[in-house]
């Protein structure tokens, strides 16, 4: 299966060259990486407070850039053949209609400047292997290669669930999406073989290395994501929830800290829907500590069972699944060799994540760009992908 490997030095040193070819420098290169990313279960689970298990993958942004004496950035992307640039002198987040790909570098800028982080303008160019927009964290990326690009030399560079955080606050407040942590932990927090467990609560992150028999294969939907304002209603309901059942339970702030007991004696005083979001999140926190036990112990069933579980209850509970997805999962689970499949992300739109046993990865491959081109007539994207390390420096020969 094609898949392009950032960790394959020679792919990335034709890389680096083609980034520098276009950047056309005049002294030294400043050249930094980040990945996006790829949740293998815990989805709607960050804002509130609760579980996730992300991994890192070997889709990624990287920026070739030279600094000059300039309060000033000015940054090409590739992908998108466009140019813009920004002042380091006048930040502040405004509401913005007209927001575009530069106010996620922008924020970041404006975010690192408020954490105390001196910064330094530069000339850069980016380019991406991450698709933009399809549930693999593009925007983290490109605000955790920022954050290495912008910082000023010899500063010292805070812990990476820092940095997860003050990347976060520059999307929410600067560029006005109102995401959890969970894209920017993994970006920068990431680590080869291994997916994350993150307590949202605490920002502990635990790494829980994936059996080396499994493979992750994520099929992209080709459906373009439909979440619309459907994310900011999700997490109005949850809060909802937490806050209903916080008049009768002490303690509660979020739904991280409601148990199946504590909701199960709660659910009749809440709206119907806003019971079902809540089942999903108390359940689904549940399901991330059950599959990091399941991979310590290469529980393939476990798996199985608990990525079924968790789409179900995208589908049926939280309601952001679509029938694209739905289809592209009951494929996945005709396929010998599938252990686990669902729908990751955002939802309505997007990608699934599968674990397989090696070898597998071409069977499902073959089946869905056979069988879920027939039955939507869109034309689906398969990459095989390895878990790598978080955002830094690249250093090449
Ligand atoms: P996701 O993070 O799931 O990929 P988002 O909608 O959160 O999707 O972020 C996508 C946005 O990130 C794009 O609309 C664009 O503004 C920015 N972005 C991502 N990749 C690139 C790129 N290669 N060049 C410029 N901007 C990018
Ligand atoms: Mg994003």
């Amino acid at each position: 299966m094609v898949s392009e490997r950032a960790g394959n030095s020679n792919t990335g040193a034709a890389r680096a060259d083609a980034l520098r070819m276009r950047l056309a420098a005049s002294g030294p290169v400043n050249l930094v990486r980040a990945p996006g990313r790829v949740n293998l279960i815990g989805e709607y689970t960050d804002f509130n407070m609760g579980f996730v298990l992300p991994a890192a993958i070997d889709r990624e942004i990287w920026i070739a850039s030279e600094p000059w004496d300039r309060a000033e950035v000015e940054l090409t992307s590739v992908e998108l053949g466009e140019t813009r640039s920004f002042s380091l002198e006048d930040l502040a987040p405004k509401a913005r209609q007209d927001t575009t790909w530069i106010d996620y570098v922008a924020g970041t800028a404006w975010a690192m400047r408020e954490a105390g982080l001196p910064l330094r303008g530069f000339r850069g160019v980016l380019d991406s292997t991450i698709p933009l927009g399809s549930g693999l964290s593009s925007s983290a990326a490109l605000e955790l290669a920022t954050s290495l690009a912008i910082a000023a030399p010899g500063a010292d560079r805070p812990p990476a669930a820092t940095m997860a955080a003050i990347t976060q606050r520059g999307e929410n407040l600067y560029v006005g999406v109102n995401c959890g942590i969970m894209d920017q932990f993994a970006s920068a927090a990431g680590r080869k073989d291994s997916a994350l467990l993150i307590d949202c609560r605490s920002n502990d992150v635990t790494v829980t290395p994936i059996p080396k028999d499994l493979l992750i294969v994520v099929c992209d939907t080709s459906s373009p994501r439909r979440l619309g304002s459907e994310y900011n209603t999700r997490r109005q309901e949850c809060e909802l929830g937490a806050r209903l059942i916080a008049e009768k339970e002490p303690g509660v702030k979020s739904l991280r800290d409601v148990d199946s007991a504590m909701l199960e004696r709660n659910l009749d005083r809440l709206p119907e829907k806003v019971a079902h979001r809540c089942m999903h999140i108390v359940h689904e926190n549940e399901r991330v500590l059950e599959t990091v036990t399941a991979l310590r112990e290469g529980d393939l069933e476990a798996l199985g069972r608990l990525f079924a579980a968790s789409h179900d209850s995208l589908r049926d509970l939280l309601e952001v699944s679509c029938p694209e997805l739905d289809v592209m999962v009951e494929i996945a689970a005709t396929v010998p060799g599938v252990v686990a499949s669902r729908m990751t992300g955002g939802g309505f739109g997007g990608c699934t994540v599968s674990l397989v046993t090696h070898g597998a990865e071409e069977a499902l491959r073959d089946k869905v760009m056979r069988d879920y081109a027939d039955r939507t007539g869109l034309t689906p994207k398969v990459y095989a992908v390895e878990t790598v390390d978080g955002a830094g420096k690249i250093e090449l020969p």
